[in-house]
């Protein structure tokens, strides 16, 4: 049977769990679908489950642990009537109204729920290697987020892989900490800015392995080292180092709504002044529709701004409702 919902939030990384302390604040009773274990992690939270400790997130003065961080969002919701249900989304009709969710198999003739108003919580992924060790050395010396771990990097010699403009910028921010860092590049020029370039040729502390590709991540508890193989001579060699970051490039998690809402290039959903997206009722917060800042408090800020966007949408809604049936 189909459930009804007054707001569903998809995701629950910062910015979902955000929109649900607003909304249940709000008394909206909202239902958080949370997403499901991984491979990864075996609870759904979003990005900050990968993470080790979290010193940016203001307010904690010795960092707090990311898992442990999203614990505590997710359990200040659920005080104030916040409703989860650990499933993925497997399909939604945003042509209806009520708008429609489906979890589990998608071709069930009816939807699992149906909601007025919608926020889109699901976040982007970071782009992997994809090589043997990767997924389980993540917080043990593997990285996507130099501003989340540069600072356990201290006097250590580390590598970035990539040549855009996150490479650059993240191997510059941990030359701050690293002994040495070392941009590992697939081809013999980069991708990224004129000005970013310059900042990087410049800068003594940051050393360039062009035409060379990570083929292996050494280390059984942590990363002890890499193997590279230089693309044009096929020669093979090892770089020890402390830490990889992969810094290959982003993709948000916008499958499910790729055909029905409005995307901008690389994906990310278009929002229209806050958090308003294509389709009336449908909010989309945090990094699913923000391929510039991308913290998990810059998240939980936009999930505040979908909650109370969605909330005033349903009021204005509502109001606009009564005064249509006033004039029957
Ligand atoms: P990007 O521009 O797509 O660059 C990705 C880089 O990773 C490229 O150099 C690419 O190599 C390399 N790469 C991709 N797949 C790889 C693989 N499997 N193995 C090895 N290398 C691989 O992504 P981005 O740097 O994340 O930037 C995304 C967008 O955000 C860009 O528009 C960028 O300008 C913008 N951005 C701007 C700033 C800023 O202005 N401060 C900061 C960050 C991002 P190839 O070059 O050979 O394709």
């Amino acid at each position: 049977m189909t459930a009804s919902r007054q707001v569903v939030i998809v995701g629950s990384g910062p910015a979902g769990l955000t929109a649900a302390i607003y909304t249940a604040r709000a008394q909206l009773l909202p239902l958080v679908i949370e997403g499901e274990p991984s491979s990864t992690s075996d609870q759904p939270g979003g990005q900050l489950m990968l993470t080790t400790e979290v010193e940016n997130y203001p307010g904690f003065v010795d960092g707090i642990m990311g898992p442990e961080l999203m614990g505590a969002f997710r359990a200040q919701a659920e005080r104030f009537g916040a409703e989860y249900v650990s499933a993925k989304v497997s399909k939604v009709d945003l042509s209806t109204r009520p708008f429609r969710i489906w979890v589990g198999d998608p071709s069930a003739p009816e939807p699992a729920y149906e909601t007025a108003g919608l926020v889109i919580a699901t976040g982007a992924r970071s782009l992997m290697l994809g090589l043997p060790g990767e997924e389980r050395l993540i917080g043990h010396g593997v990285s996507t987020c130099a501003t989340c771990d540069g600072f356990f990097f201290r006097d250590l010699d580390i590598a970035v892989v990539g040549g855009g403009d996150s490479a650059i910028e993240e191997a510059l921010f941990l030359t701050r900490f690293a002994r040495s860092v070392t941009l590992v590049h697939r081809r013999g020029e980069l991708r990224a800015s004129k000005v970013m370039q310059q900042r990087a040729f410049a800068n003594p502390k940051l050393v360039f392995r062009w035409n060379s590709v990570v083929t292996e991540i050494l280390g059984e508890a942590k990363v002890t080292g890499v193997v590279l193989r230089d693309t044009q001579t096929e020669a093979v060699s090892t770089l020890d180092v402390s830490g990889l970051f992969v810094a290959i490039g982003h993709e948000p998690n916008t499958g499910l709504f790729a055909d029905q809402l409005e995307l901008e290039a690389g994906g990310y959903i278009r929002t229209f002044g806050g958090t308003r997206t294509s389709v009336e009722g449908v909010f989309a917060c945090g990094d699913v529709q923000d391929r510039t800042y991308q913290q998990a408090i810059t998240a939980a800020g936009s999930g505040c701004m979908a909650a109370l966007d969605v909330e005033r949408w349903l009021e204005s809604s509502a109001a606009t409702h009564l005064m249509g049936a006033g004039r029957e």
